[in-house]
């Protein structure tokens, strides 16, 4: 367990790629002030300074595979530290399999809320195509979505499976319209800690 962020709550927001989770996500930023940690940002950004590491990460990052585990950990942890007062975290992006919510858990601590930003795999390929015409991502290509998202339910499913059985899954539709998805959202926050023994 980290000591410098122990008293801060941690929510994991999961789902496929284009699922929505960094829309979603700003939307609780501006709401309820939590702060948004993506792993694929922190990545990215890595990449962009264009460190040794970054080079390493984008060649992986292009093929649409998963990344070293330690590697991303270390970048979520040092992330949080650096922030260590806020009120509450917003994970999107990891843990990607069930063997990163261990590691996350024995170096950083437990999250007291999973969002499962649910979407079928035809509307994940449809908006990260659309995505793609102005993101500027080398994934965000057919042949790589496809990849990802085959991917997200092998690996990545089974993580909300781990976490049923903690009872914090909250499953979010996010096939309608940006705020209507947000709706659930919101709910699943402001139940969070009926289910919980966190305190807000
Ligand atoms: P993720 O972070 O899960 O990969 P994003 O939040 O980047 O997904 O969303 C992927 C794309 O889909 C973005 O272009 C976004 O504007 C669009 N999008 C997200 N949620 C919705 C929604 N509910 N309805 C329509 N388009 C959406
Ligand atoms: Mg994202």
């Amino acid at each position: 367990m980290a000591e410098e962020i122990k008293n801060v709550k941690i929510i994991f927001v999961v789902g496929g790629p284009g699922s929505g989770k960094g829309t979603q996500c700003k939307k609780i930023v501006e709401k309820y002030g939590y702060t948004h940690l993506s792993s694929g940002d922190l990545l990215r950004a890595e990449v962009s300074c264009g460190s040794e590491r970054g080079q390493q990460l984008q060649a992986i990052m292009e093929k649409g595979e998963l990344l070293p585990s330690d590697t991303v950990l270390d970048m979520i942890k040092e992330a949080m530290i650096a922030k260590a007062d806020v009120k509450c975290f917003l994970v999107d992006g990891y843990p990607r399999d069930v063997k990163q919510c261990e590691e996350f858990e024995k170096r950083i601590g437990k999250p007291c809320l999973l969002l499962y930003i649910d979407t079928k795999p035809e509307t994940m390929l449809q908006r990260l195509l659309k995505r793609g015409e102005t993101s500027g991502r080398a994934d965000d290509n057919e042949a790589t979505i496809k990849k990802r998202v085959d991917l997200y339910y092998k690996a990545t499913e089974p993580v909300i499976t781990f976490y049923e059985s903690h009872g914090i899954v909250r499953k979010i539709d996010s096939e309608p319209p940006v705020e209507e998805v947000f709706s659930q959202v919101a709910e699943a926050i402001d139940g969070l800690c009926q289910g919980c023994k966190c305190s807000t």
